[in-house]
């Protein structure tokens, strides 16, 4: 095994002992290899190594990468960057999610053009829970309104709710953003009856927080320098 497989092998391990500590089925949550400066190859022999989930977060790489049939072989390949307006036609119809739906015009423009392509595209809204200025993202108070809006877009498939909370300061900093980020996740599930089936998706933690997102109820991790080393 390249270390590359070794390293997948053993995120999936801790994410399965995670979700055994709360009583969790270790099968209900995906590892998503966040592939953000990876090679086509390097991202070939993840996909070799056992990730079935790729997160890509530049428009530009991601194009490059379908184009060159990086992600041949995973069974899905997600947006996770900032995604601006004009770029979205790039993207819409692309890729299987779009995690970072970040604010009510993107989600509109979004819609728009998913039915221009005759498509329903499924997607994640994007909390700022820790209401950081620099980062996107609906805030905690306005993101049911976000879900009430998107479920009624004719483009969208509401599937659930993403978050990235400032980097943590010590072990277990972030667990006050994942257990909000669930109640958020839980609230839409049970404010949304018609459409609960379709939201099934809590996308938060990453390399160094991810067993705690676990713990607190993520159905999807993105993992990046975990799996491939720090980023160049
Ligand atoms: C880069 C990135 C990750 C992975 O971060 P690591 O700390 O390298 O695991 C996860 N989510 C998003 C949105 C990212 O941009």
């Amino acid at each position: 095994m390249s270390g590359l497989a070794e390293r997948i092998a053993a995120t999936k391990a801790a994410i399965a002992a995670a979700a055994r500590e709360v009583g969790r089925d270790p099968g209900s949550i995906t590892l998503e290899a966040a592939t953000k400066t990876q090679s086509a190859e390097t991202v070939r022999a993840a996909i070799q190594g056992g990730v079935t989930v790729c997160g890509e977060n530049r428009v530009q790489e991601l194009t490059e990468k379908l184009d060159a049939f990086a992600y041949d072989g995973a069974k899905e390949v997600h947006f996770i960057g900032h995604l601006q307006t004009n770029k979205v036609k790039q993207v819409v119809g692309r890729v299987d999610l779009i995690e970072s739906i970040d604010s009510l015009h993107l989600l509109q423009a979004v819609s728009d053009c998913a039915v221009r392509l005759d498509r329903v595209q499924d997607i994640l809204l994007e909390v700022n829970i820790a209401g950081e200025t620099s980062k996107s993202g609906f805030s905690p108070s306005e993101v049911l309104f976000g879900a009430e809006k998107a479920l009624k877009m004719p483009g969208v498939r509401l599937r659930g709710v993403m978050c990235i909370p400032p980097a943590a300061q010590d072990v277990g900093g972030n667990r006050k953003f994942f257990q909000k980020t669930y109640q958020i996740y839980v609230d839409i599930i049970s404010k949304m009856v018609d459409n609960r089936k379709d939201v099934d998706c809590l996308s938060m933690g990453m390399s160094r927080d991810f067993a705690d997102a676990v713990r607190e109820g993520a159905t999807l991790v993105r993992v990046g320098t975990g799996l491939f080393g720090p980023r160049g």
